[in-house]
């Protein structure tokens, strides 16, 4: 069964920079089978309803503002795989439709490039439906688990600690509370106890700080929803940077 992970994507510059994270993230394809596509939702696609891209050949999509050119000249040309996302929709069922409109956005290939360069590996998205819960979002990965068996890689991208409105660039690690809240969801993923990671609100008290909206959460319910009960986890790229944002990613296999 082809693993599952959860990936802190952080600032799409870590696409283009060579640093202690994007070197996390090729490592990850070292830890892991090829797989024969690539299943990704990621914190930057929501909608009203569960969408699957279908599309042959994704466009990239440069969904962010004031970075160098040289990040909005990245391309990655992956191709879709609409039979796998056609299979997806079969196991979603009536809730979720077709799209055609969106591509790969940056929370996909900002990471999928570092990992696969060479964008020989297949890629197609499944959104957030803006409107579920926590629980919806965990039975929708539930239900995309099967596609593990047929050597599809589910990846959920975003951030467990995201607050972009209190970045502290001064700062090389995590306010205390970022921490706090980064290592209460380690520890329930450790321990495989997902029912307090879904009542998260109400168990942490940092978790106003670190999830003020829940798009760069909420990938993480597909992830766990997804895990079998024989996986066994791996915490990789463990850490806080800027004071409100964990990079930390989970490797399920
Ligand atoms: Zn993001």
């Amino acid at each position: 069964m082809m693993p599952v992970i959860f990936v802190g994507h952080g600032s799409p510059m870590n696409a283009i920079e060579d640093n202690r994270f994007s070197q996390g993230w090729r490592q990850i394809a070292d830890m892991i089978p090829k797989p024969k596509a690539i299943l990704s939702v990621s914190a930057h696609w929501l909608t009203r309803g569960t969408k699957v891209l279908t599309v042959p050949n994704p466009k990239t999509i440069h969904d962010f503002y004031g970075f160098p050119p040289e990040l909005y000249a990245v391309e990655y040309p992956a191709p879709g795989n609409p039979q796998l996302a056609e299979e997806a929709l079969t196991l979603l069922g009536e809730a979720a439709n077709a799209d055609t409109g969106w591509g790969l956005d940056h929370g996909t290939w900002s990471v999928l490039r570092v990992m696969y360069p060479d964008a020989g590996i297949p890629v197609f998205q499944v959104s957030l439906d803006r409107l579920a819960t926590e629980q919806e979002h965990f039975d929708i990965g539930a239900r995309l688990k099967l596609l593990r068996e047929r050597d599809v890689l589910i990846m959920g991208s975003g951030n467990v600690v995201h607050n972009l409105g209190i970045l502290d660039f001064s700062l090389d690690g995590g306010f205390d509370w970022a921490y706090e809240f980064d290592d209460f969801i380690t520890g329930r993923i450790i321990e495989k106890n997902y029912a307090d990671i879904l009542q998260y609100r109400n168990l942490n008290a940092a978790a106003g700080l670190a999830v003020p909206t829940t798009e760069h959460f909420d990938p993480l319910f597909y992830v766990l929803g997804a895990v079998d009960e024989t996986d066994t986890v791996t915490v990789h790229n463990k850490a806080c940077m800027a004071g409100s944002v964990s990079m930390t990613t989970y490797i399920f296999a």
